[in-house]
């Protein structure tokens, strides 16, 4: 334990700078916090400075809001920053919209230096190039003039009306990259092709902006996924051109679903339509009603059902969800957090995909995964992402969680997901978690307890329960409630131990077994035999409601 606390009070800055940079497309994706964590996991480790720099230089790409949701997500998870948007350090501004002077003056320096050139082919122009390469069987790669074109040619053409960009005129020479866990990577003169690094509306391409920004901003190590591998040769590249150092390059390896597949949002739309098929199938939905259901037109359910994902957006995806019973898998940190999973766990879970202490310990709190991170110990091949483990860990963390913890956890849960149990009261929440202890996830103490505090009329009998627990050998679980009805009407002392005391009480003097009385009064009172400890669930219910709530269900006996 003293380890782990001097690794989190370290206050001597080491000059190591690390940095997440993701792109404001949406929600922060469990690839993209397990890259932000080790990041971050590395810089508390060694004392270093935690950058979050936003990339957003892909305007058609960026997502209003966003941002904002990135840097939610991440403080959820515990991950602070040391510089970002909010909290400037000496090398801001923290978004690639704001540092486009910076990207402006690189590229004159390539240019300048016939590092760069000036393009202006149409769409049209470099289709007929790669067709041509393809009759001739051989990858395309982009034809470098022998003369580059001048300021003014570049100029008359964007006049004309064509696209200029600035391509970076790649080494005639093979490059080998360094990576600190998979070691030398190198690619052959004329592997690659002299990329774009400014668009035609002027803003800088990917490689381009991270590199200038890498560099000013003092990167000392950059850990992302392995999509990224293949870009790093263009990286280091366009580095050595601008006289820049080299940062350390990790590259992590990817998440993918337990099935092997890219874990995506396409998950979210792929499993949504599968049902909808299968009932569309067996008549047992239509297609109006879907498309009423998600408001939208025929024909884009047409072209969504086609596998078009970007005909629905998410909101749209959820209702039918709603409407078929369907889980949608989460896929982002937000749906996690939506889902009723503990930080705590969420981050643990995360940090095992890829990486591992060196030892058999599984439940690690954040700050022992920062005393005992190391990159060495990063995995080199992808990691799964195991849903029934997460749960499994889930589980035992909630176990494990003070009580304070959950209830703070459980609070949070109830706003974001909008669960009717966000107006209880503290007590009476903390009453709730510990009655239902042993829960997976908030969402089952929701599924376990939630009942107890909707309105009456929403109790909804399943009939299966009705039959087994109420009807069975001639009624005789109606017959307990109505035998029961006087007894708790005047019960002194309504709490758990009273009720529980007054059931036993009951079933000695009715020569019952506990189940026989308390799987009715579980029917009567939650629609079905789930509910927390019966005297529990009594008291929490409140005798008034008790009442109600077996008289309305004696009421709809047949
Ligand atoms: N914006 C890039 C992404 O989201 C960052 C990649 C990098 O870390 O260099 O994938």
């Amino acid at each position: 334990m003293e380890v782990v606390q001097v690794a989190r009070i370290m206050t001597e800055k080491s000059t190591i700078r690390a940095r997440f940079a993701p792109s404001p497309t949406g929600y922060l994706h469990v690839g993209g916090a397990r890259s932000a964590l080790f990041n971050w996991l590395f810089c508390r480790k060694h004392g270093g400075t935690f950058v979050l720099r936003i990339e957003d230089t892909d305007i058609q790409r960026n997502i209003a809001g966003a941002d904002q949701k990135l840097r939610d997500d991440l403080q959820w998870l515990g991950i602070d920053l040391d510089e970002s948007p909010d909290k400037s350090g000496e090398y801001g501004p923290y978004r690639q919209s704001e540092r486009l002077h910076l990207y402006k003056a690189a590229q004159e320096k390539l240019l300048a230096s016939g590092n760069a050139y000036y393009a202006f082919d149409t769409p049209e122009e470099l289709d007929a190039l790669r067709k041509q390469a393809e009759a001739e069987k051989r990858g395309f790669k982009y034809p470098r003039p022998t003369k580059f074109p001048t300021t003014e040619e570049a100029e008359r053409a964007k006049a004309e009306g064509r696209p200029v960009v600035v391509r970076f005129k790649t080494p005639d020479e093979p490059i080998t990259v360094h990576d600190e866990l998979l070691g030398d990577v190198t690619l052959e003169t004329g592997q690659l092709d002299d990329f774009v690094i400014a668009k035609s509306n002027g803003w800088p391409t990917y490689h381009l902006a991270v590199v200038v920004d890498d560099a000013q901003m003092q990167i000392t190590h950059v850990l992302r996924a392995q999509e990224h591998l293949m870009n790093t040769p263009k990286h280091v590249f366009l580095q050595r051109a601008l006289g820049y150092e080299t940062p350390k390059y990790v590259h992590l390896p990817l998440v993918f679903n337990i099935d092997g597949t890219k874990m995506s949002k396409r998950d979210k739309h792929k499993t949504v339509r599968k049902v909808v098929k299968e009932r569309l199938k067996a008549n047992t939905w239509s297609k109006d009603a879907v498309s009423q259901v998600a408001a939208c037109s025929e024909e884009a359910l047409k072209k969504w059902l086609d596998k078009s994902d970007t005909e629905l957006d998410m909101d749209q995806v959820e209702r039918i969800a709603m409407a078929v019973g369907v889980e949608i898998p989460e896929i982002d940190v937000h749906d996690f957090r939506s889902s009723g999973y503990l930080s705590e766990a969420l981050v643990n879970f995360i940090a095992l995909i890829g990486w591992s202490p060196g030892d058999d310990r599984e439940q690690m709190t954040i700050d022992e995964m920062v005393a005992a991170f190391s990159i060495d110990r990063i995995n080199k091949t992808s990691g799964r992402f195991d849903r029934e483990k997460l749960l499994a860990m889930n589980t035992d963390w909630c176990a494990a969680a003070s009580p304070q913890r959950l209830l703070e956890a459980f609070k949070d849960w109830a706003q974001v997901s909008g669960s009717p149990m966000a107006t209880l009261d503290d007590t009476v929440t903390t009453r709730v978690l510990d009655a239902c202890k042993g829960f997976r996830t908030f969402r089952d103490v929701e599924g376990k307890a939630g009942i107890l505090f909707a309105p009456d009329e929403r109790v909804e009998y399943d009939p299966k329960a009705v039959k087994k627990v109420l009807e069975k050998k001639d009624g005789q679980g109606y017959v307990m409630l109505e035998r029961l009805l006087p007894a708790l009407e005047s019960v002194d002392a309504w709490t758990a131990e009273g009720l529980d005391a007054m059931i036993k009480n009951f079933c000695e003097e009715n020569d019952a077994k506990l189940g026989d009385v308390a799987q009715p009064i579980r029917v009567a009172v939650a629609g079905r035999p789930v509910s927390p400890a019966i005297g529990e669930t009594l008291a929490l219910l409140g005798v008034e409601k008790t009442v109600n709530r077996i008289r309305r269900c004696l009421s709809k006996r047949k």
